[in-house]
């Protein structure tokens, strides 16, 4: 269910790029101030929300790999959590090297002192 909710949400993004992309490839004289309405990436199933952004407010989202949200929307949880897990992991992966190789320099020690 979740992966349908993110897949929808990436069908969207995919739609906003293909939005973006023709308005740069038309020839449109004030790209700074011309607004453009963008879809929703929530992802869920009856949201139809357009965001009105100019090309450089969508491009910022898009810098920082933002979803285009309408406002109080929320992009689906499992995605973002999947995201945080998966640094978390790392994260964790890195402390634990760490510790191994401080616990075999500690052991090196103890085995030379105690000689
Ligand atoms: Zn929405």
């Amino acid at each position: 269910m979740s992966d349908e909710r993110s897949s929808r949400s990436t069908a969207r993004a995919e739609t906003n790029r293909n939005i973006r992309m023709a308005v740069k490839c038309s020839d449109l004289s004030d790209l700074e101030t011309e607004t453009w309405d963008f879809l929703c990436e929530c992802g869920d199933d009856g949201c139809e929300s357009w965001i009105t952004l100019t090309l450089a407010e969508y491009e910022a989202l898009r810098g920082k790999d933002e979803p285009i949200l309408a406002a109080g929307h929320t992009v689906g949880v499992p995605a973002l959590a999947r995201r945080k897990a998966h640094a978390l992991a790392e994260d964790a992966q890195a402390l634990r090297a760490q510790a191994e190789i401080q616990k075999r320099r500690a052991a090196r020690h103890v085995g030379k002192d105690g000689g």
